[in-house]
């Protein structure tokens, strides 16, 4: 008889990985989850400290939104969105208006973040397209960031290892320098700076805004890129960048959006609206596969016309409006209100910080311990005055990693950064857990300190 976990391996091709690596690291066939921990097969568990890929927001098996799919379930598990609509669709674009950055007012949906940027870069191609700004047909974004996996998204990210394969697919964006606030080329420090390294979007603004229809962004945080922060100031002379050039501005708050910057997004905290915003993972608490592009009045009016002037947007994903994800999104957002989630994680923050500080702050390893709301990131080097890290070849993060899960501990590094995104309501209690299993396995892999 063949294990469960063999059978996995015999028919399942999983994602972002080395297939072969699992002959070494088995997959962990999860039963059930409640909170932050999940629990296998074999009776296992493990402390979910990254969310389950940043999107699980309230905790697995969270009760109140188990009970808002439940109820949803018996009445409605999905119906065609185009000509056809559902209250729970209606009620959560109507919420939401009251909670993105003033401005935004027309609700895009579709089912996952990668197709919700498409549809932000698509929009903005044709707005341009649609209202004389013909030469405008090329992409902005930053050096290392992250925004999905088709082809489109790919070609506003980061030319990774894994991205650079596809290159001849992709389209000729412009990608400018990002924001390196731990090894500031500029030896500016965190806090005081004055963002000089703007003066890369500068140049590519001068040389390129006038054939751009749209700059992509992470607002404040490149989580793929190592959970890189940087200043809202940055953000702020982006936003008046692209209007001196005509530019549009998307925010891609599908990691950021629901509170994980402490604020419930991250544009909030710059006090900027951008011109198309993206959301998904936190939206749905995680639950289920759902997108929103939201977008200013100005965009959705460009498309609007008669049929005969072929201005509509002809987007659709089969799933796009699906009931059951927009109800367990109206349960996250009563949550966050009954609840005081953002008000009691930032209280969590704090003290999570001040606990990161004391066990990993004196580590010879440790570079930096960078935080964003309850996002703590822990980059670990081989100098730590040089800021020189260790070679990418030993695989040291993902060592790490290995040992993270024997004792328990899902803490999925990027790189050679180790970092926290746990559900925003979990308990002290767990997070002492989840720091003290962190410490065991660098200890084991980097020697006792
Ligand atoms: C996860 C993520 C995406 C892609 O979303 P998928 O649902 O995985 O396609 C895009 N942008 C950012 C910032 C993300 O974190």
């Amino acid at each position: 008889m063949p294990t469960i976990e063999e059978r996995d391996l015999r028919r399942i091709w999983h994602p972002c990985a080395q297939m072969k690596d699992y002959e070494e690291l088995p997959p962990m066939v999860i039963d059930h989850a409640k909170g932050p921990w999940l629990c296998d097969v074999h009776g296992k568990s493990y402390l979910d400290i990254v969310s389950s890929w940043w999107a699980n927001l309230l905790g697995h098996s969270n009760e109140k939104i188990n009970a808002h799919i439940k109820a949803q379930l018996d009445r409605l598990e999905h119906v065609i969105f185009a000509n056809f609509s559902h209250r729970g669709a209606i009620e959560l674009a109507e919420r939401l208006t009251a909670l993105v950055p003033e401005g935004l007012t027309k609700f895009h949906f579709n089912d996952n973040g990668s197709s919700a940027v498409e549809a932000a870069l698509k929009m903005s191609f044709q707005y341009c397209q649609q209202t004389g700004r013909t030469k405008k047909i090329r992409f902005m974004c930053l050096s290392e960031s992250y925004h999905g996996e088709t082809i489109g998204a790919l070609s506003v990210g980061s030319m990774d290892l894994f991205a650079e394969m596809y290159k001849p697919m992709m389209m000729d964006n412009i990608h400018i320098e990002a924001p390196d606030c731990y090894r500031c080329p500029y030896g500016e420090t965190r806090g005081t700076c004055s963002c000089a390294c703007f003066e890369h979007a500068e140049r590519a603004f001068a040389a390129h805004g006038h054939e751009t229809a749209a700059m992509i962004v992470e607002p404040l945080l490149q989580g793929s890129a190592g959970m890189r922060i940087y200043p809202e100031e940055y953000l702020r002379k982006l936003r008046a960048l692209c209007d001196a050039y005509d530019v549009l501005l998307i925010a891609d708050e599908i990691a950021t959006g629901f509170g994980r910057t402490g604020r419930l997004f991250a544009c909030e905290r710059a006090g900027i609206t951008p011109d198309l915003m993206c959301l998904s993972k936190g939206l749905t608490g995680g639950y289920m596969p759902m997108s929103i592009t939201v977008v200013k009045e100005k965009i959705y009016e460009a498309f609007y016309a008669d049929w005969s002037e072929g201005k509509a947007f002809m987007h659709s994903h089969t799933y796009a409006g699906n009931p059951l994800g927009c109800s367990a999104a109206l349960a996250v957002l009563d949550i966050l209100d009954e609840e005081n989630i953002l008000e009691r994680a930032e209280e969590t923050a704090s003290w999570l910080t001040a606990r990161m500080t004391e066990t990993f702050g004196a580590h010879p390893n440790v570079g930096e311990i960078r935080h964003i709301g309850l996002i703590h990131a822990v980059e670990l080097v081989e100098d730590r005055e040089a800021k020189r890290p260790f070679d990418p070849s030993r695989r040291l993060g993902y060592a790490i990693y290995r040992r993270a899960l024997r004792h328990g501990l899902l803490l999925r590094p990027l790189g050679d950064v180790l970092y926290f995104n746990p559900p925003l309501n979990i308990g002290r209690d767990d997070l002492n857990t989840a720091i003290a299993q962190m410490k065991a396995s660098m200890d084991e892999v980097l020697g006792v300190q």
